[in-house]
């Protein structure tokens, strides 16, 4: 076993993203005790490949999951697991008639390590806890992070992964 790697999707390059934030977001991750932990718990535990991608549709386009910016695909579930992060957001740039003209921004480093620390949670709540599902069931408001306005279903979420995300909030 061995720290996660991280790979950029062809979609990264081609949105014209910046690498920079995501060396911060790993950083930042690494930076809280409980990122920390889980990096340590999945590099003794399990083989981690993380993908950062350009978009949403991007992501989509992978999972058929639409509106996530996140998701950990359990290639072998308990020991292998794909990592994918969002790294990218579309903007609208400018309105002529009913044409949007839209380019894709940079999100935020934090906003990066917030979605990193969600999937890794997720490798290592089903590594660490077999057959007790994810974490959370869907719709839990994982990606409801802005301005750090977290706003959880909390009846949604296992406690215990629930736990990890609001050590990693009070810390990041
Ligand atoms: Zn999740």
């Amino acid at each position: 076993m061995a720290k996660p790697i991280s790979k950029f999707d062809l979609s990264f390059a081609n949105s014209g993203l910046s690498p920079d934030n995501i060396s911060k977001a790993q950083l930042s991750c690494e930076a809280t005790t409980i990122g920390k932990a889980h990096l340590k718990y999945l590099a003794e535990k399990a083989v981690v490949t993380i993908y950062y991608l350009g978009t949403t549709a991007d992501l989509a386009r992978i999972t058929g999951a639409a509106d996530a910016d996140g998701y950990c695909h359990p290639v072998f579930l308990g020991k292998q697991y794909n990592v994918y992060v969002v790294a990218g957001d579309r903007k609208t740039t400018f309105q002529i008639g009913d044409i949007d003209k839209t380019s894709v921004v940079n999100k935020d480093s934090k906003e990066i390590a917030r979605i990193l620390f969600h999937e890794l949670s997720h490798a290592r709540f089903m590594t660490e806890y077999p057959n007790q599902g994810t974490g959370h069931e869907a719709g839990a408001g994982e990606s409801s992070f802005l301005n750090a306005q977290v706003t959880y279903n909390v009846s949604l979420y296992d406690q215990r992964f629930l736990a990890w995300i609001q050590a990693f909030e009070n810390q990041v």
